[in-house]
């Protein structure tokens, strides 16, 4: 299981302090158990003291004993057992108690130091000491004192189930509080993360904050920064490159293509060599367009858009463009359907707008087999004019379909081997969409066609 760094720092926050928390619950409970024990000690061993003081040596016996029966003396018990094992006096209350140590058992315990042992009678326990007489430097047998000590078990049993189900509920509010702590901590790492995930190669020019500029998380933001900065400027370079390098070829190209086109009429050369010549003529015309693509690409929206756009008619250039199209399906035999909305206005650069349908439509024509359908609308979408063009053709396989739209990018060349484009036409519509503060959006599927959806803003007037 892959944990994030979140649910590991609330873990490893969880573990510590629970450890350090159990700990202390340890030390704690046997620090009373053990304060409660040298009570209980004491308490028997004064009692014992006191008892073994009663010892005659004249009379080798016991004189002045206390009363020693459950109802007389609740507080302690007590048994005087001679060396041989038997007991200087009848002990009635030691006979009811089934546990306590057998007389034997105490003729054979210390005659110098005390033994003191627990047991439990019907639920209740008791702690007793065997303790040595030696009065008179005599070893006179042992007095035996037992004490109740249930109400202190039951304290200590008590603070146990107390500090578990507190340890428990502890667990959980640290497990959460860390969650929350970790959450808290890592929110700037979250907010860097949103701000780099927006940006891509149109504002490389954008910069990532931080709330505190002076710690790690800052000084990571400061990086990133940096490594903007040097991003952009490669990016900017390469642009100008692609830029300056097509200006320089547009010129000396359109001459060519002139001089060619105007070769390629005159009578007087022979028929093959102006096959040839018709041909080059063909390669020099894809050439210039896609030269005019690479420049409308590599130029800033700026560069080629001025400020404020004009406002232009968007359906009289949808007719214009059927009226193209018309020309393009001929060779396929495509029938084309039309539907479109008179008087849509749209503030736009007509060229480019042109050009964006153009592509459209050539890939609509290109990419649909003969005697198919091609359907064009153009309609109101809300404060959308929306174009859609739909074709019945190939369609683009889904793993295709999100890069379609980036350039030089052409689906498995043997498909498209014969309609010998370079893959720019999308990228440049895309370009020009973006332009004109529109979206793009394209449905397809092998097999099943393709659906291009243009949307603009629309003006009003
Ligand atoms: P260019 O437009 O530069 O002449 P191109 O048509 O191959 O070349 P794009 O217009 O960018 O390039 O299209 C990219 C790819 O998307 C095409 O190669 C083609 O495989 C696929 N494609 C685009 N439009 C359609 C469509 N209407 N039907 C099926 N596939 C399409
Ligand atoms: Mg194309």
């Amino acid at each position: 299981m892959k944990l994030t760094i979140r649910g590991k720092l609330s873990i490893v926050y969880t573990v510590v302090l629970f450890t350090l928390l159990t700990g202390f619950c340890i030390i704690l409970y046997h620090a009373i158990a053990f304060s409660f024990q040298s009570k209980t000690r004491n308490e028997l061993l004064t009692n014992a003291h006191k008892l073994s003081e009663r010892f005659d040596n004249k009379s080798q016996t016991f004189t002045d004993l206390p009363e020693n029966d459950f109802n007389a003396n609740p507080l302690y018990w007590f048994r005087m057992i001679k060396p041989d094992a038997s007991l200087y006096r009848p002990a009635p209350v030691f006979s009811v108690m089934k546990n306590t140590a057998s007389t034997s058992k105490v003729a054979q315990s210390s005659k110098t130091e005390p033994w003191f042992y627990n047991f439990e009678e019907e639920s209740q326990w008791f702690s007793s000491v065997v303790f040595p007489v030696n009065e008179g430097k005599q070893f006179s047998g042992w007095v035996e004192v037992v004490i109740p000590v249930t109400e202190g078990k039951r304290i200590l049993n008590y603070i146990a189930v107390l500090m578990f189900s507190l340890g428990i509920v502890i667990v959980l509010l640290l497990f959460f509080s860390g969650r929350f702590l970790a959450r808290k901590t890592l929110a700037p790492v979250e907010q860097i993360r949103k701000q780099v995930d927006d940006i891509y190669e149109k504002n490389l020019s954008s910069r990532i904050t931080s709330p505190n500029p002076s710690d790690e998380l800052g000084q990571l933001a400061g990086t990133f920064n940096l490594l903007l900065q040097r991003l952009e400027k490669a990016f900017d370079s390469q642009q100008q490159f692609i830029a300056d390098a097509s200006h320089e070829l547009k010129t000396p190209l359109t001459i060519l293509r002139t001089h060619w086109e105007k070769l390629v009429t005159q009578k007087d050369i022979p028929y093959h060599y102006r096959i040839h010549m018709q041909s080059d003529v063909d390669e020099l015309v894809r050439l210039s367009s896609l030269i005019n693509n690479l420049l409308l690409l590599a130029s800033t929206k700026e560069g080629i858009f001025p400020d404020e756009l004009p406002i232009i008619n968007f359906s009289k250039l949808t007719h214009a463009l059927y009226d193209d199209i018309l020309v393009l399906a001929e060779s396929k035999n495509q029938q084309i359907r039309v539907s479109i909305t008179e008087n849509i206005l749209i503030k736009g650069d007509k060229t480019r707008i042109y050009q964006l349908l153009l592509n459209l439509a050539d890939n609509a024509v290109k990419y649909t087999p003969q005697n198919e359908w091609i359907d064009i609308r153009l309609q109101h979408d809300n404060l959308w004019a929306e174009f859609i063009i739909k074709d019945n053709g190939i369609g683009i396989p889904e793993k295709n379909l999100p890069h379609v739209l980036e350039r030089f990018y052409r689906i498995d060349k043997s498909r498209s081997r014969k309609t010998g484009g370079y893959g720019l036409g999308l990228a440049v519509c895309k370009t020009i969409v973006e332009a004109h503060k529109g979206r793009i959006t394209i449905n397809s599927g092998i097999n099943q066609g393709t659906t291009l959806i243009v949307k603009i803003p629309l003006e009003t007037v």
